[in-house]
């Protein structure tokens, strides 16, 4: 699995840096924000390191299906609450314009009752 021994994602993934695991299987990873702007808010990541979402290509359309199925199950297995009056939200911020600070692609997904911070 490509990773970058400079990525702070890579590291945490590889648990050079302790996080609090969601979920792990052979091609994801799943941890607690540090920072959480919302009562449940955790990070997916590819295990391979990928900077952006616009670097990903047609050979990850698996993987970004299988991310995209995987948040809501452990959005609800961590508390979100089901159905419309309920909810979670998945962000993926990309580059500078987009806000994005760790260049390792990763999920937002947040869910819980409102205020936010963000
Ligand atoms: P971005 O702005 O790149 O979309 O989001 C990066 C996220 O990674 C932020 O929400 C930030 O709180 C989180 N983060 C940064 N460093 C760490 C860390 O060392 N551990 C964990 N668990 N989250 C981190
Ligand atoms: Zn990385």
């Amino acid at each position: 699995m490509s990773q970058d021994p400079d990525c702070l994602f890579c590291k945490i993934i590889q648990g050079k840096i302790p996080s609090k695991k969601v979920y792990e299987d052979e091609e994801i990873f799943a941890f607690h924000d540090i920072h959480p702007a919302a009562p449940i808010h955790f990070l997916m990541i590819p295990k391979k390191h990928v900077p952006m979402l616009s670097d990903m290509t047609i050979v990850d359309q698996q993987l970004l299906g299988k991310m995209m199925l995987l948040a809501p199950k452990l959005a609800l297995e961590l508390g979100a609450r089901p159905g419309g009056s309920g909810g979670f939200r998945v962000s993926v911020n990309t580059g500078v314009d987009g806000g994005q600070e760790v260049y390792h692609v990763h999920l937002h997904v947040m869910a819980g009752p409102r205020p936010w911070q963000r």
